[in-house]
């Protein structure tokens, strides 16, 4: 639809066929509603992206679930189902840094002062024990203060006024950094916070890329070109020029008020927050314009958007060292906390190596399972088949105790958690057969369930 002015969020939702829409038409409330609803598909094994057309007493539309599932994720990166990590890997080795200059439709509409009103943006409630309502799709755009790099990256945003939020910088990331180094210099940190990109910009703002690299430049080797940028207005920050909404503003140097509980990936509330503050100093956003809402706490894309960067990455780190290792899954069920690796071991002693780099290379990690590369690692009936019929605890385990790790798990304490290895691969002398059937049966079944339409 909008061939020239370059990836964009509403140039992205007209290529999306329209039953992979669900549109919500009847005034929607905003407090929980819409996260309700992605719930209870998620609960139906549907993951629809949801328009909500007419929130009640903002100016809509609200879109969400862009990330429900594995299939649209690879189609945002231009890969077919399951080809999402060569899509990422292949991005890598071309990073395409962003060009910056262009004006942009971001700043059709440009407001200031008290105008500058974030409570009048369709932000939404999401679960019953939130604090308030709140930003979780923001992509916080900040400059290491001694080298310019740029940085990307999702933070929380408690709404506490028209122009202050609270903000979580809990995953310690490079953001925690920069305004670390801001606040010895004595300075605020400036941030944009962009709403509303095309979603492959989203997926590079997900990962954990190295400290210089620029997360843009991921976008645009993902993209297959640059992405255009445009300078804020109050600020020495860069935004995507065909954003939805950006809202310029600084995080407080040495500034701390209580923020949250809100609902996190784990499934639980929690407050443990940096606690930091956010202040703002102008919105900008485009005519029109489309709030992007992702939906939090343990829903399949709030995970989703974490891991598919996060599988992709860790997986090629992980296959340059341990070449034996064949797949990587972080299975839902264990929020960013569990890995499933599979691989065809040549000497003894592989498994437990691959296994410790693993949980070397991601602090989240608590629990890795390695399985033989007969087991499907995205089938996790097949993985704990495995655990049952290969693995003995005497034998096949390791742990690594007081290790750093993410403080959002409730069950960690002071920052660091016990790491468990498990390995459910077969050992040397191993006579166990698995019962299948031929391969021509298998055929033949095949065949005539397709005929059937089964
Ligand atoms: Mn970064």
């Amino acid at each position: 639809m909008i061939d020239d002015e370059g990836p964009s969020l509403r140039g992205w939702l007209a290529t999306l066929p329209e039953s992979d829409i669900l549109r919500v038409a009847e005034e929607t409330d905003l407090d929980h509603n819409p996260t309700a609803l992605v719930v209870e598909l998620e609960k139906r094994g549907r993951a629809p992206v949801v328009i909500i057309e007419k929130p009640r007493g903002f100016a809509g539309p609200v879109i969400a679930n862009l990330y429900g599932n594995r299939a649209r994720i690879a189609a945002m990166v231009g890969a077919a189902p399951g080809g999402f990590n060569a899509a990422w890997n292949a991005a890598q080795s071309r990073l395409l840094p962003a060009v910056v200059g262009r004006e942009g439709p971001v700043h059709d509409t440009m407001l200031t002062g008290d105008d500058a009103d974030a409570s009048l943006l369709p932000i939404s409630r999401h679960f019953a024990g939130d604090a308030g309502r709140y930003i979780g799709s923001g992509i916080l755009v900040c400059k290491n203060p001694d080298t310019g790099a740029r940085n990307l990256s999702y933070q929380r945003l408690q709404l506490k006024g028209p122009r202050k939020f609270g903000v979580s910088l809990h995953s310690r990331g490079h953001i925690w950094e920069n305004l670390r180094r801001a606040e010895e210099l004595g300075r605020n940190l400036e941030v944009a916070v962009v709403i509303g990109v095309h979603p492959a910009i989203g997926l590079a703002a997900a990962a954990k890329v190295g400290k210089d690299v620029d997360e843009f430049s991921v976008a645009g080797g993902l993209l297959g070109q640059a992405v255009q940028l445009t300078r804020c207005r109050t600020i020495d920050i860069e935004v995507p020029a065909t954003a939805e909404y950006v809202i310029e503003g600084e995080i407080l140097a040495n500034t701390h008020e209580d923020e949250g509980p809100y609902g996190e990936y784990t499934g639980y509330s929690t407050d443990r927050s940096t606690r930091n503050v956010f202040i703002v100093k102008a919105i900008t956003h485009r005519a029109r314009p489309i709030f992007h809402d992702i939906i939090p706490g343990y829903s399949a894309e709030h995970l989703l958007l974490g891991r598919a960067t996060r599988e992709a990455h860790i997986f090629l780190r992980l296959q340059e060292m341990a070449p034996w290792v064949r797949a990587l899954n972080y299975p839902k069920t264990g929020t960013h906390f569990h890995a499933y690796v599979s691989l065809r071991q040549t000497a003894q002693g592989q498994a437990r190596q691959a296994m410790t780099l693993l949980l070397g290379l991601d602090p989240y990690l608590k629990l890795v399972i390695a399985v033989d590369d007969d087991v499907d690692v995205f089938d996790e009936q097949e993985v704990l088949w495995a655990l049952a019929t290969r693995f003995q605890a005497d034998r096949d385990m390791f742990r690594i105790e007081d290790s750093f790790c993410n403080r959002l798990d409730p069950s960690s304490r002071d920052g660091v958690s016990t790491k468990l290895a498990l390995d459910a691969t077969t050992s040397p002398g191993w006579t166990a057969t698995r019962a299948t059937p031929t391969r021509e049966a298998e055929s033949w079944a095949r065949r005539l369930l397709a005929e059937k339409g089964l």
